[in-house]
């Protein structure tokens, strides 16, 4: 495996595949710059050694069509003020004349590519096109996490065009190293959280994990799946009905291998899905019809944080309700908050996925937690064991 350690870019072009699908608002401005200011650390080590990055990423679902409402336009302006230096955004890129021009970069150039979803034959992983964009670059670096799960033409087929030439980033490389040391090397007791709608799309994430974790601490709606599965009446709750005998299975794996399983004791409920519907604490396993499981409520919240808090690995992934809606927020803000408290006592804190993440910055503990992922997806899949193929094809 190369890393940019083992590179000197000197007059080079070097092609890195980044993610900046950053979040924007409806006039086109970035709401969170996370993803790009990531990226600075590789950029500059090319830019350093005198070489020329040429960036490309996608933006959005474009669905194969050149649209400007996914341009990435903005980006390379918002790119440009953060490294203090000119970015040239190339729409162009498929054209004869591109080679020449990305040969004809002046010292210290950087440029970015128009959003490569532009073209269906991104995300068909189409051979051709890789070869296009490979005919661009005379090294390969892939520096995007949050789609190294996708098998696209710029996430792995181009790097079959650079044998000898193809690095990690300084991001994936990080984001690979602290995700191995949570499955290799994490300290007991481990604590997984996971929250958020549906068991279905977690089931084989928890089935990796639960060969790994002391405690697992489930919230959200995919929790009454799991009520259900024991035994519980969950009235309107989110309820996977074809998922309750899978859920009561792998409960019993669980006790087998001797994890501890945390599912909430009291509810907040709802009696509609809206942020201004009637509201009342009720315990979780008898949940009358006509009412919905929207949060944890307060002594679920406090058991929760006595677990976390005797805990030196914790991973989380997943809100434990509806916390886009104010009266649903507490119980994710108070698991972030025990989360960030044990952190500071010496815990080992990894949070990814879009929503967790979003959590944590609403609640303001960014700082306060040891890690957090720029993939969702990708993140959750190498959890499972999948080798990602934007990993794979870097080997
Ligand atoms: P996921 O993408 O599976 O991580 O799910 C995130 C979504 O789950 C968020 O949009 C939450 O609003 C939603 N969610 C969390 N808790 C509940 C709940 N108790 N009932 C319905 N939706 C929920």
């Amino acid at each position: 495996m190369k890393t940019l350690n083992d590179a000197d870019f000197k007059d080079k072009r070097v092609l890195v595949r980044v993610d900046f699908n950053v979040p924007m608002n409806d006039r086109k401005e970035i709401t969170d710059t996370t993803r790009i200011t990531e990226t600075l650390p590789t950029i500059r080590k090319i830019l350093n050694d005198g070489g020329n990055p040429i960036l490309m990423s996608h933006l959005g679902r474009p669905k194969g069509e050149i649209n400007p409402k996914y341009s990435l336009a903005s980006v390379a302006q918002c790119l440009s003020r953060l490294l203090n230096t000119e970015v040239l955004f190339w729409e162009d890129y498929l054209q004869p004349g591109a080679v020449q021009k990305s040969k004809e970069l002046k010292p210290g150039q950087v440029a970015l590519l128009e959003n490569l979803r532009f073209y269906n034959e991104e995300e068909g992983a189409d051979k051709a096109f890789a070869k296009t964009l490979a005919g661009l670059g005379d090294a390969y670096v892939n520096d995007a996490f949050g789609t190294a799960h996708r098998a696209h033409a710029s996430t792995a087929i181009i790097a079959e065009f650079f044998p000898q030439n193809k690095y990690f980033g300084f991001l994936l490389d990080k984001e690979v190293k602290a995700l191995d040391y949570v499955l290799q090397s994490a300290k007991a007791p481990f604590t997984a959280i996971i929250g958020g709608a549906k068991v279905s799309s977690k089931m084989k994430v928890i089935k990796n994990l639960i060969n790994r974790v002391d405690n697992l601490i489930i919230g959200g709606g995919m929790a009454y799946t799991f009520i259900k599965a024991m035994g519980g009446t969950v009235g309107n709750s989110l309820c996977e009905e074809d998922w309750v005998d899978a859920t009561a299975d792998l409960v019993k794996e669980m006790t087998l291998k001797g994890v501890r399983l945390y599912l909430p004791l009291d509810s907040i409920c709802g009696n509609a899905f809206a942020a201004d519907c009637n509201v009342q604490y009720i315990d979780s396993n008898f949940i009358p019809d006509g009412w919905m499981g929207m949060d944890i409520g307060p002594k679920t919240i406090k058991s929760y944080a006595e677990v976390i808090q005797k805990s030196q690995t914790i991973l989380w992934n997943g809100p434990m309700g509806v916390f886009e809606m104010k009266a649903f927020e507490k119980g994710t803000g108070s698991v972030g908050m025990a989360i960030a408290a044990a952190t500071s006592c010496g815990a080992f804190s990894m949070i990814g996925g879009g929503d967790s993440v979003a959590a944590v910055n609403q609640f303001g503990l960014e700082n306060y937690v040891s890690y957090i992922s720029t993939g969702g997806g990708a993140m959750l899949e190498y959890l499972e064991g999948i080798e990602l193929p934007g990993i794979k094809m870097l080997l």
